[in-house]
């Protein structure tokens, strides 16, 4: 770093306003505050009138605030604020309704609601003028916007700043993320007070040279003043286009890093053996593997056998037979020696994976208590669970066979992480359901191996090609794209209660039908109880449809259980809850009998989101379905039509038909290619909560960069990471891309050393 930039913060843009920005936005280094970007640009060329608003396309408008209330909602924590607005100054609408019991209905107003809108709430005060910015929607048949960007104008820095009004109009206006106490037109400010006055010709460039000539870049110090003070359009997207490449470099070479560093490890061989129990159990298998299953074992035996450690990522549709892929690995390494450990996400997963692996070994696991009966008949490997819910005993034994080799596969959750769980040698770790385990856990299994051992990882969420490129940019990827034959389809059907009221009675007569024939059937609910938050599993976004005028109780297993035993087209049906927040031994009571076919009905949160096994359930109704993310609704369905029934799924909601949430339920219903539905999942949903804090590898998020949009710039920079760290692995050669690297991994460490 450059004596420049080690210059305080303060002695740039005073003292008065370095407190103030590291109080709201936590920056306290110059570098710092330049890489705080404008989320966006406003153009008063492209303000849209009111009366002419264009229902679902992105608007912007200046407008002045007649009347703000704020309410509670009633079905859910949180406050909705409504802001009726008049880009006529109000007088109509102001004359016509007061500024308060807006109707709607006069022309040139607006009513803009806020959710949990704090800032509106405190900055739309009446007779204040604001920039709005965000999508029409239309709720009821009354056109809105629902949480636009705003932007306070009454101390619009360029209102008075003598510029010419020709320029003044074409002049980009930088939206930056802000606070209730520091609106975005005061962080310009600082900003443009900071590039007044430092000289950022010193400031380090991660781009090589090469690169940047070849992409036409701008130098760092013009790109920085562009992106913050642009005169035009065309001024901050080339600048934005820089850094944005600049950041799918830095993100890239730091996973080419650690692939070469990945690479550069010594792992145990686990070479196949002819008469083992792979081979045994190949034998016995019952049907005949799928064409990708064999050359994605054929891929993994090789790797496997080789003394560097494979880094592996299998994706595969639900139910495509992934586990019977990770088994055979698991066996392979067992007959060579060594030990294998499969990580689930949840304890009820590790539950079941317990108990279906050990079926599909059938004679080949020696169970703890019959392991006498199998010795003598050929090879076998004991199966161990371990979870934090065991009781102390049997935790004690199965570490304890961990650790002297007795156990050769160990099935756990994430206790297998914890300190004193260690292993006799453990040679491969299959981490199941990749999207609750992050590289830092990942690393803290391997650091229980005496050598890097190798890794398998799965996900059953198919990930684009560029996401798995960033994400997932350390591990080599695998995909199993076709389902085993003779799978029946999934057939999804959308409720609509709003339309069809009358349909809930059907739906329970439908179940019933499915019970009558012998099958089973899982009722999916978004809340346990009556007045909790729900059930939703880290990792996945909470659904964010907001609906304005909220005020129904959400499904819950408690009152649906309730519900149900009075339910006549239901009686005498043994129904049974499943929820995260029941006793251990409960739930795996139930699990048990719903797979023994003893429950018939299983109503349950997401609990059974994930690889529950149960080949006899054929029917799943998801109740508020427009409470779940995509990904979540894809990963429930897959729970039925497992054993070659036809499978159906209910997606029951209240909302009205053309609410926006309920786009998500006509994604899923439409189709069960799950690389359409992820596609679809990450244009709705925010990028940070795919490139989530666990998953990147870094602890910062990315600023410019959409692992959708941009594929090209990731792929280009993939390549050009790939070289540079291929011909100068140490990075010695490229100190300022080696200091972005580990600005990028470690942010907290850099700004304390920096403020040090
Ligand atoms: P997922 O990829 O979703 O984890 P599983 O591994 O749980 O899928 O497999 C789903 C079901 O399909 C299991 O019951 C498994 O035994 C079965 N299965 C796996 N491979 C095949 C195959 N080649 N032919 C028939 N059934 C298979
Ligand atoms: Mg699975």
């Amino acid at each position: 770093m450059s004596a420049e930039l080690e210059l305080a913060l303060e002695r740039r843009i005073g003292k008065r306003s370095a407190a103030v920005i590291e109080k709201h936005l936590g920056i306290t280094t110059v570098e710092g505050l330049l890489n705080y970007y404008p989320r966006r640009y406003m153009s008063r060329g492209e303000l849209t009138p009111i009366a002419e608003l264009p229902l679902d396309e992105d608007v912007t408008l200046i407008a002045r605030v007649l009347s703000s209330s704020t309410r509670q909602m009633q079905a859910r924590r949180g406050t909705i604020t409504d802001v009726i607005v008049s880009d006529d100054d109000g007088k109509q609408g102001l004359r016509l309704v007061g500024g308060r019991d807006y109707t709607g209905k006069v022309p040139g107003t607006l009513k803009i609601s806020f959710f949990n809108g704090f800032k509106a709430k405190n900055e739309l005060l009446q007779g204040r003028r604001a920039l709005f910015s965000g999508r029409v929607t239309s709720f009821k048949g009354k056109l809105g916007l629902t949480n636009p960007d705003f932007q306070l104008l009454d101390e619009d820095p360029f209102s008075d700043s003598g510029k010419d009004p020709g320029k003044l109009a074409a002049m980009p206006i930088p939206v930056y993320p802000a606070t209730a106490k520091l609106p975005s037109w005061k962080i310009q400010k600082v900003i443009a007070t900071l590039l007044e006055t430092s000289d950022l010709g010193s400031l380090p460039d991660p781009v090589p040279p090469e690169v940047a000539a070849r992409e036409g870049f701008l130098p760092v110090a013009d790109a920085y003043r562009l992106i913050h003070v642009p005169e035009t359009a065309g001024d901050w997207k080339r600048a934005r286009d820089r850094f944005r490449y600049q950041e799918a470099l830095v993100l890239q070479s730091a996973l080419a890093r650690r692939r070469a560093q990945l690479a550069a490890e010594e792992a145990t061989a686990r070479r196949p053996v002819n008469d083992g129990i792979l081979a045994a159990f190949d034998h016995a298998l019952p049907f005949t593997l799928t064409a990708g299953q064999a050359s994605v074992g054929k891929t993994l035996a090789a790797e496997l056998a080789q003394d560097t450690p494979m880094n592996r990522l299998l994706q595969g549709e639900v139910g495509s037979g992934k586990t019977v892929v990770a088994l055979r690995a698991m066996l392979q390494v067992v007959d060579a020696g060594g030990q294998a450990a499969l990580l689930a996400p949840t304890e009820v997963l590790a539950a079941q994976h317990f108990d279906s692996i050990r079926r599909t070994l059938g004679p080949l696991s020696s169970d703890g208590l019959l392991g006498g009966l199998a010795a003598g008949d050929g090879p076998s490997v004991q199966v161990t669970l371990l979870t934090g819910s065991m009781p102390t005993a049997a935790r004690k034994q199965a570490m304890l066979d961990a650790a002297s080799g007795t156990a050769g596969i160990i099935i756990g959750t994430h206790a297998l992480l914890s300190d004193n769980v260690s292993f006799y040698d453990l040679g491969l770790i299959v981490v199941d359901e990749q999207h609750r385990f992050g590289v830092e856990q990942r690393d803290a299994l391997r650091a229980k191996a005496r050598k890097p051992p190798h890794l398998l990882v799965m996900t059953a969420t198919p990930i684009p090609r560029t996401v798995a490129m960033t994400v997932f940019g350390d591990l080599e990827t695998s995909t199993l794209d076709e389902l085993p034959k003779g799978r029946a389809p999934i057939t999804t059907h959308l409720v609509g209660l709003a339309e069809n009221p009358g349909w809930v009675a059907r739906i329970w007569a439908r179940a019933r039908e499915e019970i009558d024939a012998g099958h089973q059937v899982y009722v999916v609910c978004p809340k346990i109880g009556t007045d909790d938050d729900g059930d939703f599993s880290p990792g996945e976004a909470a659904p964010s449809g907001m609906d304005t005028e909220e005020t129904r109780e959400l499904a819950s297993v408690t009152a649906v259980v309730d519900h149900l035993q009075g339910e006549p087209s239901l009686a005498g049906v043994p129904l049974a809850p499943l929820h995260g927040r029941q006793d251990p031994d409960l739930k795996t009571e139930t699990m048990a009998g719903f797979t023994a076919n003893r429950i018939k009905l299983l109503v349950s949160t997401t609990v059974i989101e994930v690889g529950v096994d149960v080949h006899n359930a054929t029917l799943m109704v998801i109740l508020d379905a427009d409470r779940f993310g995509i990904s979540q609704l894809h990963q429930l369905r897959g729970r039925v039509g497992r054993g070659g029934l036809p499978g159906t799924c209910l997606l029951v909601t209240a909302l009205e038909p053309g609410h926006p949430s309920r786009r998500r339920l006509d994604a899923v219903a439409a189709t069960t290619d799950g690389f359409v539905l992820s596609q679809e999942d990450l244009k709705l949903r925010r990028e940070g909560d795919i490139l989530g804090a666990s998953q990147s590898g870094g602890r910062s998020t990315l600023k410019l960069l959409r692992v959708l949009e941009h594929e090209d710039v990731i792929a280009r920079a993939r390549d050009d990471a790939q070289a540079i760290v291929g011909g100068d692995p140490l990075l010695s050669g490229h100190p300022e891309l080696a200091g972005a690297i580990e600005k990028y991994l470690n942010p907290e460490k850099e700004a304390f050393l920096e403020r040090g």
